[in-house]
């Protein structure tokens, strides 16, 4: 096999992915290198969501929703499932319904596609919300779920169909153009991506010590596949979020809602809990999660955050069967003050990392945006 190609991606994430797939899809060779046998980090953790709704208006939301249309493709070409079920955030409070009302009075302008629901409308679309105290709900159908740990397993395998030449088990430990130094012998590229997720001491680790990146924790949950083929339908999310989001801080009425919510509900700050629901195609439900930020995280899980999450679920979530199957816990690179971070450490190197949250959902729009700026 020639050891050669113009493009080098270094990171088996989705990040990693999805930038290969831009590349040979605009006809380069590609060499995909990822140090793990697998890859197992933030990508295969994840909610499987994407999720353009929770983007800022502009460039994210539009970057987001080409990521999507990308998606779409790729599923598609590659054979790959995934679940078209819209989103619907859930109000129980007089604020959440506040902040939702007025988000789907403002948004529609600014190019989502969403509309406030009464419950009755809320109740129409899913049978998995709690009825009780429901004050409605923002419905958008542009989101939808694959799951996590098929895709980024199977994506590599349509990538080797496009001619992307894969190298697995394969650390990349330097590089000085043209040479990408494998530990297992070395590749000649004309250009480096690196999606290194949040391995920030192996390469440039100068760079990275004055990035003002770091890292960010988050706990998950599964329950086994509920029975009967039950259907969640639209992938949920309830008052809580809309502190995170930051689509939602256009909304002038945010700040009573954080205001409650901190005095309500010390511990949910504390862990920065949320609660989103999805369901992978084999009718398990994914639910999630705490934030904890730092360059050290805790490589312990605390159970008192398992059961504030499953609390607040229940609130709003109606599921034949609660019982938690897995837990596990995801860790993304992030910055405080940009939606991802990219940065060209010498030339012919491109650094693009920390979408945090939202790599999912940016990941295919991303490519594009850093294909682009290569002139590739
Ligand atoms: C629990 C959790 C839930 C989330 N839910 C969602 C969601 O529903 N929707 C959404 O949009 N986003 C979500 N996110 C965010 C999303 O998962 C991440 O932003 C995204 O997965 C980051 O992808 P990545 O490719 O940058 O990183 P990773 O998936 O971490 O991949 C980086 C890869 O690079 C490899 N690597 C690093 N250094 C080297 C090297 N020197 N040589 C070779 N390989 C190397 C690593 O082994 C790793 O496999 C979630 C994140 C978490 C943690």
């Amino acid at each position: 096999m020639p050891r050669r190609a113009k493009v080098a991606v270094i990171g088996g994430g989705i990040l990693g992915l999805a930038h290969a797939y831009v590349a040979a899809r605009r006809g380069h060779s590609v060499v995909l290198c990822e140090r793990g046998r697998a890859t197992t980090g933030a990508s295969i953790r994840n909610f499987g969501m994407i999720w353009p709704i929770g983007q800022p208006s502009g460039e994210m939301h539009r970057m987001a929703l080409r990521s999507r249309e990308i998606w779409l493709e790729v599923l598609r070409a590659a054979r790959l499932p995934h679940l078209p079920t819209g989103s619907l955030h859930v109000a129980y409070h007089d604020d959440e319904a506040d902040v939702l009302r007025e988000f789907a009075g403002i948004a529609p302008r600014v190019g989502y596609e969403c509309e406030w629901l009464d419950p009755s409308g809320v109740i129409e679309r899913s049978g998995a919300v709690q009825p009780k105290g429901l004050k409605g709900g923002l419905w958008s159908a542009t989101e939808f779920t694959v799951d996590p740990r098929l895709v980024v397993a199977r994506l590599p395998e349509y990538l080797a169909e496009l001619g992307v030449a894969l190298h697995f088990g394969s650390a990349v430990t330097h590089i000085d153009l043209p040479w990408i130094e494998l530990g297992v012998g070395s590749y000649e590229a004309d250009v480096a991506i690196l999606c290194i997720g949040d391995d920030f001491e192996t390469l440039f680790p100068d760079l990275f010590r004055v990035s003002g990146l770091t890292r960010c924790k988050l706990q998950m949950m599964r329950t086994a596949p509920q029975s009967g083929g039950w259907q969640l339908g639209p992938s949920l999310a309830a008052g809580l979020t809309l502190r995170f989001y930051k689509a939602f801080q256009m909304c002038t009425t945010l700040s009573k809602l954080k205001e409650r919510v901190a005095r309500e509900k010390p511990e949910y700050e504390k862990y920065l809990i949320h609660v989103l629901v999805s369901q992978t195609a084999d009718g398990a439900i994914t639910l999630g999660d705490s934030h904890q930020y730092g360059v050290c995280v805790d490589i312990f899980d605390r159970p008192e955050i398992d059961e504030l999450i499953l609390r607040e679920a229940e609130t709003f979530l109606q599921l034949p069967d609660f019982h938690i199957a897995e837990r596990w816990h995801g860790v993304c690179s992030t910055h405080a003050e940009k939606p991802f971070f990219e940065a060209e450490p010498a030339a012919g190197v491109h650094i693009v990392t920390a979408p945090g949250g939202s790599g999912m959902t940016l990941s295919f729009g991303l490519a594009e945006r850093t294909m682009a700026g290569l002139g590739l």
